[in-house]
C-alpha cells in the first residue's frame, strides 16, 4: 500500500473480511443523529427511563461486593457466569411458568444483545434460513445479519405473528424462529395465550426451535401476566432459548442479561462465548446478585411500571387528541414502543424528513423488516424518556405532519 493509496479518497486502504464490507452504516442512523441536539423532541430513542434507575442500591451492592469479596470479585470467573446468580435465573423463570429449568441450562452473558452474536454464530451460515416476525428487533436483525441469513418473515397481524403462517414451505430446512411474545419490540403487541401454544405446538411438529427474546415482560402495566414459550415449550417438547435481560428491570449499563437452553445448546454456547469475551463480567454478576437475592425487584418493579406506565397514558392521551382519525396505533400492555400505521400514502421516511424540521424524531418503520416488503407508512414511537409536556408538544407537531401529508 502506497501512501497515495492511503490517502486518497477513492480507494479502502484496508482489506476487511467480505462480512464486514457488506455491513453498511444505516441511512436511519444517520438521519437520526441529529436527535442528540436538545431542542429535538424524540421519540426514536430505545433507552429505558434512567429515572428509574435504583443508583443507591446498585452503589451499595457493588461496595458490599468489593469490601466483603473483593479478590473474587475483581478475578477472572467461569464462562457459565457466576453459579448463585445462574441459580437466581433459575427460580426467576417459574414466575413465566418454567418449573423445571437447572444452573446447567443457564448462561450469563453480557447483555442479551450479546445472546442474538453467540446465537447467530452458532446457528446461522451464510444462506442458512431464519424466520423473523415482520417487524422484528432491529438489533437482532443487524446481529444476524454479520452470519449472512436468508430470512423469512412469519406473517403477523394487529395481533401479532400468526402461528398458521409457519407453513410447511415456510419452516422447512430453517434453524430457528426469532420471536418477541410480549410488548414486542418495536410494535409493541403482545402474543395472545393461544397463539403462544400454537406457536411451541407448531415449532416442536417442524423441529424448529424458538428464540424468546423477553426483555420487556416484567414491565407488564396493563392486562393479565401470560406464561412464557419457555414453559409451554416443554409441555409439547419444543425447543427454546429464552433471553432474560437486566437491562430494563434495573439499568442497561450493567450490560448483564442471560441465556436458558437445553444443556447441549448451552454448552455450545459456552465455547463461543469463551471466545468471544472468556466470561461477563464477575464484579458486576456479583453485584447484581448482592442487590437482587432477597427480593429487590419486587419493590423495585412496581415502582417501574408505574412510570412506564404513565408515559405510556400520556402519549396514547395526546395520539387520541392529535392525530388524525385515518391513521391507526397499538396500546401496548407494558414496554416501551407504540407502533403507527399511517394512511398507505405517507410514507415514513419522508415524515421523518420534514418531522425532524420542525425538532421531533421518530423512528420510520422499514428497516425493521427482514425477509419481507417493508410497509413504509408505519413508525415506532418510544415513549419513556421524554416528559409529559414535550410528549404533548411532539405528538401535536406529528398529527399536524400527517394532516398536512393526507391533504396534499
Ligand atoms: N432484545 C430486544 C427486543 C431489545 O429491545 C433489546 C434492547 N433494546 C435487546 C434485546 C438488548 O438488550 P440488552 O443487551 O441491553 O440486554
Amino acid at each position: 500500500m502506497t501512501s497515495s493509496n492511503a490517502h486518497s479518497p477513492n480507494t479502502q486502504p484496508y482489506t476487511f473480511s467480505q462480512r464486514a464490507q457488506k455491513i453498511t452504516s444505516s441511512t436511519i442512523r444517520e438521519i437520526l443523529k441529529v436527535t442528540e441536539r436538545p431542542e429535538i423532541i424524540s421519540f426514536a430513542g430505545g433507552l429505558p427511563a434512567a429515572k428509574g434507575f435504583p443508583v443507591d442500591t446498585i452503589s451499595a451492592a457493588f461496595e458490599r461486593v468489593l469490601s466483603r469479596n473483593g479478590r473474587t470479585a475483581l478475578q477472572y470467573g467461569p464462562t457459565e457466569g457466576y453459579a448463585p446468580l445462574r441459580e437466581w435465573v433459575t427460580q426467576d423463570l417459574k414466575r413465566v411458568g418454567a418449573t423445571d429449568v437447572n444452573i446447567n441450562q443457564v448462561l450469563i452473558v453480557s447483555g442479551s444483545q450479546q445472546a442474538l452474536d453467540l446465537l447467530g454464530k452458532l446457528f446461522i451460515d451464510p444462506g442458512s434460513k431464519v424466520l423473523v416476525e415482520a417487524p422484528s428487533y432491529l438489533g437482532a436483525l443487524q446481529s444476524f445479519s454479520l452470519f449472512e441469513p436468508d430470512y423469512v418473515a412469519v406473517p403477523t397481524d394487529e395481533h401479532g405473528l400468526v402461528p398458521e403462517g409457519l407453513t410447511d414451505e415456510r419452516v422447512a430446512g430453517a434453524r430457528f424462529i426469532y420471536a418477541l411474545p410480549n410488548f414486542q419490540n418495536p410494535t409493541g403487541l403482545t402474543l395472545n395465550l393461544e397463539r403462544r401454544k400454537a406457536l411451541v405446538k407448531r415449532c416442536a411438529q417442524a423441529n424448529v426451535p424458538i428464540i424468546e427474546d423477553d426483555p420487556y415482560g416484567d414491565l407488564r402495566y396493563a392486562g393479565e401476566a401470560l406464561p412464557g414459550l419457555l414453559g409451554l415449550g416443554r409441555e409439547v417438547g419444543a425447543t427454546v432459548i429464552r433471553l432474560g435481560s437486566f437491562s430494563k428491570v434495573l439499568a442497561p449499563g450493567l450490560r448483564l442479561g442471560y441465556i436458558v437452553a437445553p444443556e447441549a445448546i448451552i454448552s455450545k454456547l459456552v465455547q463461543i462465548k469463551q471466545a468471544t469475551d472468556l466470561h461477563t463480567a464477575t464484579l458486576t454478576q456479583m453485584a447484581v446478585y448482592e442487590a437482587i437475592q432477597d427480593g429487590f425487584l419486587n419493590f423495585h418493579l412496581p415502582a417501574v411500571r408505574d412510570i412506564y406506565k404513565e408515559q405510556c397514558g400520556y402519549m396514547l392521551e395526546a395520539m387520541q387528541q392529535f392525530f388524525p382519525a385515518d391513521a391507526h396505533w397499538t396500546r401496548p400492555e407494558g414496554g416501551m414502543f407504540i407502533w403507527v400505521t399511517l394512511p398507505e400514502h405517507i410514507n415514513a421516511y419522508e415524515l421523518l424528513e420534514r418531522a425532524i424540521k420542525q425538532n421531533v424524531a421518530f423512528v420510520p418503520g422499514e428497516p425493521f423488516y427482514a425477509g419481507a416488503e417493508p410497509k413504509r407508512n408505519t413508525m415506532r414511537l418510544s415513549f419513556v424518556t421524554v416528559s409529559e409536556e414535550r410528549i404533548r408538544e411532539g405528538i401535536e407537531i406529528l398529527g399536524r405532519l400527517i394532516a398536512e401529508t393526507a391533504i396534499s
